[in-house]
Formats: structure tokens, sequence, C-alpha cells
């Protein structure tokens, strides 16, 4: 078959495959005649495109073309509705033309039902006020603000944004007040009149006593999270100066972008404030709805936000007893529940505990992965001249690219992490482990490093290591690496415990979780079988800012199950396709060399 003979039954066998999945999952069908709305396809993402994805690969004449960009969850389909067929017939020449070749972009008769109404209404309890400030109030607002010197209760330059607290100091390590230590700095006298038009209609009965000023150059942001509940009253009031913003609310898998224009004030309050979590995503621009029903997309300035609370002086009595720290005792996702084989709440937990923080951390996380451990590298080595290598859960692409006689590609469920790989010019994909996008008995070998260990039940790590068995061809090898719970083994302490740096422990910070999972004290021993792991991310002071020698964190939690010794052994025996071939113990590591039988 001539080249592009082999691209045209290439692209008939990929028609046939989405408009089967279309049809089944989503009761769409393709269509032959040009039409405004258009299906993105993709083979190994399981949760879409974001819409800045989308956005960023069309140029403006393709934007203006757009009307909506509609998200199905967990699936791999993003559709789009265009302003006509001609617009829609140039945006799917664009898309195909711009992304990668996983992505398949096709005509479709029509739209999923569920997928144009899935953003409509805002999270119960939130409330948008436009223009609640005037443009003199705001600059007299910004003014209030010195960003040149501030003591180290009152500022912070974190990792995504600069800080200055009034009244009372919010303490990132706890994330909570301190009732007792009143700062000497009080909320400036220029917020008086918006907490009395605040009282005036009503929106509280009472005036704000603590006050947090964010600042957020383009490209920052706030990791997604839901203000401790015992340390705030309802509502929480938040005012966006300088520049508009989409901020994300998140629950259960639903997500709902908003628009916060500048000088408008957002009060969170009931549902809204005790059960989504907000978060702005570190970009520099956002898609954004016009009046005229189409969407563009708009570059962020600057954006200045005063966050109003007032200190809760006794525990929360709230009814989302799932996401209090008050009602801890209550909680209803509890460890039972999770070992439980429960996929449901295990993809939760691995959701938000494991792709959000590596999300979040990638940048940081990629700068402390450099050096390949000797036993794994060896084993990529080792292959065969040739040889199509796996690796799954490549992270920032460590074991990509070593063996330069084989293919080596690999995935993984983090979008900056491969962005990462994508730089270092690394084949890879997004994909969960639990079903890969490969056919039986197509690679020629798997790694899979620190990666099983993130997967919250038995059977899903069963599942995991079935999936690798899968797509290994007969006498293909797999190499398992997960985390040891005993980190020390004949007197040797592995060099994860050796990094301790003795300093006297800190306060253990406490995760916003509806889990609740013991949290782990790094450097020292584990004392649990399924744990947090925090991961702090310590940014230094921006030049300039007053603050350049200190340094501050903010805190994210990495879910964990521990392997006891053979525990990685007998899941893997559990499989009739494979054999154990070698075990072994690595520095904190219990790891396998699987084969697959032939
Ligand atoms: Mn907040
Ligand atoms: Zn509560």
């Amino acid at each position: 078959m001539n080249c592009k003979g082999a691209y045209k039954s290439k692209i008939s066998r990929k028609l046939r495959k989405y408009s089967n999945i279309l049809k089944e999952a989503h009761n769409v069908e393709i269509s032959e005649t040009d039409t405004e709305f258009l299906a993105i396809c993709n083979a190994g993402l399981t949760t879409g495109l974001s819409r800045e994805i989308i956005m960023e690969a069309l140029d403006e004449t393709h934007v203006a073309a757009l009307k909506d960009i509609h998200f199905v969850e967990n699936t791999s389909v993003t559709f789009l509705t265009c302003v006509n067929a001609g617009f829609a017939m140039s945006v799917l020449k664009a898309l195909n033309e711009d992304m990668h070749c996983d992505f398949f972009v096709v005509f479709v008769k029509n739209i999923p039902e569920f997928a144009l109404h899935s953003e409509a209404s805002l999270p119960a309890g939130l409330i948008l006020l436009e223009n609640f400030v005037s443009p003199e109030e705001e600059i007299a607002l910004l003014k209030s603000v010195d960003w040149t010197s501030a003591t180290p209760e009152q500022g912070q330059s974190l990792k995504h944004r600069q800080v200055r607290h009034f009244g009372y100091q919010f303490e990132y390590g706890s994330n909570n007040v301190n009732p007792e230590k009143p700062l000497d700095a009080k909320i400036p006298s220029v917020c008086s009149p918006v907490f009395d038009r605040v009282v005036q209609r009503e929106i509280t009965a009472w005036v704000p006593d603590q006050l947090t000023v964010n600042q957020y150059e383009p490209g920052q942001g706030i990791p997604p999270h839901i203000d401790t509940h015992s340390a705030f009253e309802d509502p929480i009031l938040s005012l966006s100066l300088e520049s508009d913003v989409v901020m994300e609310f998140r629950k259960s898998g639903v997500v709902v972008p908003v628009l916060l224009p500048r000088r408008s004030l957002l009060v969170m309050s009931g549902e809204s404030r005790y059960a989504w979590t907000h978060g702005i995503n570190p970009r520099k621009s956002d898609v954004v709805n016009c009046p005229d029903g189409k969407l563009s997309l708009v570059q962020r300035k600057r954006r200045t936000s005063f966050t109003f609370r007032r200190l809760l002086r006794r525990a929360c009595t709230c009814t989302f007893s799932q996401f209090c720290d008050s009602q801890k005792e209550n909680d209803v996702l509890s460890r039972e529940n999770i070992s439980n084989n429960c996929n449901e709440t295990a993809s939760k937990l691995e959701n938000l505990h494991v792709h959000q923080v590596y999300e979040e951390i990638a940048g940081h996380f990629s700068e402390t992965r450099h050096k390949p451990w000797p036993n794994v590298l060896s084993f990529v080595n080792k292959q065969v001249p040739g040889s199509v290598i796996l690796d799954v859960g490549c992270g920032n692409g460590k074991y990509l690219g070593l063996n330069k006689q084989s293919f080596q590609v690999g995935c993984d469920m983090s979008q900056h992490l491969l962005k990462i790989c994508r730089e270092r010019e690394f084949e890879t994909f997004l994909s969960n482990c639990l079903a890969l996008p490969f056919k039986d008995n197509s690679v020629d070998c798997c790694i899979s490093i620190a990666v099983i260990h993130h997967l919250s039940t038995e059977d899903r790590r069963l599942k995991a290591i079935s999936e690798m068995v899968r797509v290994l061809a007969p006498g293909g090898e797999a190499l398992i690496y997960v985390w040891a719970k005993n980190q020390e083994r004949d007197q040797q302490k592995s060099s994860y415990l050796k990094q301790c740096n003795n300093k006297p422990s800190e306060e253990k910070p406490a995760p916003i979780s509806p889990f609740s999972l013991p949290v782990h004290t790094n450097r020292t021993q584990f004392c649990h079988s399924d744990l947090l792991v925090p991961w702090k991310l310590k940014q230094k002071g921006l030049k300039n800012s007053g603050l350049d020698s200190r340094e501050s964190e903010e805190v994210y939690f990495r879910y964990y199950h521990m392997f006891e010794e053979g525990e990685l052994e007998l899941l893997c025996n559990r499989l009739n396709n494979a054999s154990v071939e070698r075990s072994y113990y690595d520095q904190g590591n219990w790891c396998v060399v699987l084969k697959k039988v032939l």
C-alpha cells in the first residue's frame, strides 16, 4: 500500500471506531454533510480537552466561529457548536491540522442533550454582584495595600501569588486562623463603605474582621480548595479588582467556571461555601462567553482580590459534614469505604489526592526527578534494539529517551507533566493506567515506576497490572516499582529516610479533604498502609517584592497505598497470563519483573 492509501485506511478505521463510540456512549451520529456541530474525539484522554487547550489551538477567526464548548464528564469526547456549517468546516480543518494525530474531529448531527445543559447553573448559594464598587473605590482600595513591606505574619509570596493579611493571619500550614492572635495590621478603613453596603443589602448580619488580599499576575492561580469550615463564618466575600478572571467551582466531578468581572463581589454561601471547591487555573487567558453568544479567549491582566471573612469562634455546625473539619468523626467516606472496593469513591480519592496534586506540583516535582534509578535504567537498556517500551505513569519522562535503540512511549494523567515530556521531545499521551489505549500484545516491554501505589483499592491495583500484561506481547516483561511500607531493610535505611533533615517537627498540616486518612510525616517510617503524604511546594519570595529572602509554601497531599513485603508478588500471582520472574527490594521500594506467558 502506498503512503496515501495507508493514511486513508487509517482515517476510515478511526472513523468507524469513533462512529461507534459516539453512537453508543452519546447517542450522537456522525454527519456526512457539514453541520455546525463538531465532535473532538481522543484516544487516550478520559476527561476530554480543557476549553483553553481547544481555544489555543484556534486563531481569532476560528474562535469567533465558536458558540459553545460542551463537555461530557468522564469521556474522551468534547463537542463544539459553531456559528454555522461553513465556520465549522474551518474549525475542523484548524483542529485536525493543529492537534496531534491522537485527536480526530468530525461533523456530527447533534449535541447530546445532557452536554448542552451541564454548566447552566451556578453552585447553590453562589451569588455574583456586578459593579459592587465604583472605579473610584477600586482605586482607593488598591492604594490601601502596601506591597513593598510586610511582617512575616502579614504577608507572604506564595507559589502562585502575593498575599497580605489584615485583622488576623491566615496560616497556610494549618489552613486556619488563630483567634487569640490578632494582627497589628487592621483592615484598611477604605473598606468600610463596602461593609456598610454588604450589611445594608442583608448579605451578612456582621462586619468582616479578617481580610486577605491576593495579587495574581497573569499565569498565576490558586489550587482548588474549600475554606476551612471551622475558621470562618458563612458566607465568604470576595471582591475582584483590576482584572476579570474565571474561577472554577468543583464538586463530585462537575466543574462550573464562573467569570468574576472586575469590581464584582462574589458571595460564597451555603453549599458553594461548604461543599464546592473554588480555585483559579494558573493560566494567562480565560475562555469567556460574549454577549453575542460566542466564545472568546480573553487575556488576563494583574488581578487583586479582597477576600473578606469573619472568624468563626465555635465549631462548625454546617450540614455538609463530609467536607467539615469540625465534624470529621461523622465522615461518610471513611477508610473502610475506600478499601471496600468502592470504585466511585476510589476514583474520587485518586482524582483529588493524586491527579489534581500532580497537576499542581508538576513543575516542582519534575525539578526533583532527574536521576534514573540504576536498576530501572539497566532493565530499560537491556531491551533488544527495536523494542517498543511503554512507561505507564511516565511523570516527567525520567525513563524515556534512555534506550536510543528502542521506541519509547509514555503515558501519565498529568497534563503538566506531559507538557514537560513534550518539551523534552518524548512521545507521550494522556491516559489512566486502568485503561491503556493499546491493543493486546502490542508492546515489548512495560515499566511502571512508583505509580500503582497511588491506586486506592486492591482491585484497581490488580487492574493496572493486568492492563500492562494485556498490552505486553507474549514473552514481554514488565518492571513494577511501588513504595514499601518498611523503609528499612537489613538494618539499612532507605534513601528516603536518609534525607531526613532532623528539623524539629513542624505542625502537621491539615488536608482539606472529604477523606479521613492519616497524614504521614515526611522522611519517617510509614505507620499506616493507606495515607496522605504531604508535598510542600516551596517558593522563594519574588524579587523586588520586599520579601525576597523568605520562603513560603503550600502543602498538597498525595494518596499512597504502602506495600507490605510479598504483597506485590501476591497481586501479580493472581494473573494467570503472567509469571513473576524476579522480585527485590530497592531503596524503599518493592519491585517485580513480570513476564507474560507465551
Ligand atoms: Mn478561598
Ligand atoms: Zn462545616
